[in-house]
């Protein structure tokens, strides 16, 4: 039996011991499906978490193969969040990096029609239960050698739009947690990082264009042709952008880096 609570009790190659085990949350789709994707590549085994059942047929094959743990769940749900950690921890014995992905985009309301249900459950999702998972997945992440916890906070958590109180509320705590955490965890050894995302093509974005435009009162494709020219780098991101620093943050190269927020927004500055 090994000491670090990894399992060492199969012959099968998916169920390598010596493989780093990363937790992904909302990774049904967008950004989430593309950092699960990444680290599989990378040659983690993942526990993934969505409310989209989909998830179970994007990761059949590496559910099937020993590499992925996979739980539907919301992440407001106590229950929901602890099955999926303790079946990580039931799989694979650790978990080596924790990456708080899932969120919603808000509502939209300006403050003197905010809903005060509607910033509840804006902060409930991409807050909370930021705070929730870190707290769950403690123990594990404290057997690790390798801890590492990655938050995905916006571009505009310090680059407010109107319209945007819950969801600049939500991920501004985002980034100030993932600077709290780096102090409180680190002497543990476990660093804790931040991404800001800029525009990146997903259904959370397209969605968040389509009501633009349409509060504009123009077509779509004017939109994000308006918004890409907001951007140095003349286009918009993907979810294999926001991917591949996650896999630079949940590697041994970044042993030393904690407390940062990167932004991947393809220098798109609203200075
Ligand atoms: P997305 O395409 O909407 O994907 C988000 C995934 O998370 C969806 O599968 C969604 O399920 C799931 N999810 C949402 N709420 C959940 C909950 N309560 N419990 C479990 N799963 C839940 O969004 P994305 O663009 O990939 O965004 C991923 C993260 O990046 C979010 O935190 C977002 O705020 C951040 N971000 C995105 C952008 C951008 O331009 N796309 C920019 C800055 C930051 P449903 O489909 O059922 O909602």
């Amino acid at each position: 039996m090994r000491t670090d609570g990894r399992r060492s009790d199969s012959s099968d190659e998916g169920l390598d011991a010596s493989r780093p085990v990363a937790v992904v949350t909302g990774a049904a789709a967008g950004i989430g499906l593309a950092i699960a994707e990444r680290l599989l590549a990378d040659g983690f085994a993942v526990g993934v978490f969505d409310r989209d059942a989909a998830l179970k047929t994007r990761f059949a094959a590496a559910e099937a193969a020993g590499r992925a743990t996979v739980v539907v769940g919301d992440v407001t749900d106590a229950a929901d969040r602890a099955r999926l950690i303790e079946a990580v921890a039931a799989a694979h014995g650790v978990v080596d990096v924790l990456v708080n992905n899932a969120g919603i985009g808000g509502f939209g309301e300006r403050i003197g029609s905010l809903d005060l249900a509607h910033l509840r459950t804006t902060l409930e999702i991409n807050t909370v239960s930021v705070a929730a998972f870190v707290q769950l997945a403690l123990p594990h992440l404290q057997r690790s050698e390798r801890a590492r916890i990655v938050n995905i906070g916006s571009l505009f958590a310090d680059d407010p739009a109107e319209g945007g109180t819950d969801y600049t509320l939500s991920k501004g705590a985002i980034h100030a947690l993932t600077r709290i955490l780096a102090i409180e965890l680190g002497p543990a050894g476990i660093t804790c990082n931040s991404i800001a995302p800029g525009y990146i093509l997903t259904e959370m974005h397209r969605a968040e264009v389509a009501l633009q435009a349409s509060r504009l009162g123009i077509a779509v494709e004017e939109r994000f042709t308006q918004l890409r020219a907001q951007v140095p780098l003349r286009r918009h991101g993907t979810a294999e952008d926001i991917a591949g620093a996650v896999s630079w943050l949940a590697s041994t190269d970044s042993a030393y880096v904690t407390g940062v927020r990167i932004a991947v927004n393809g220098g798109v500055s609203f200075a």
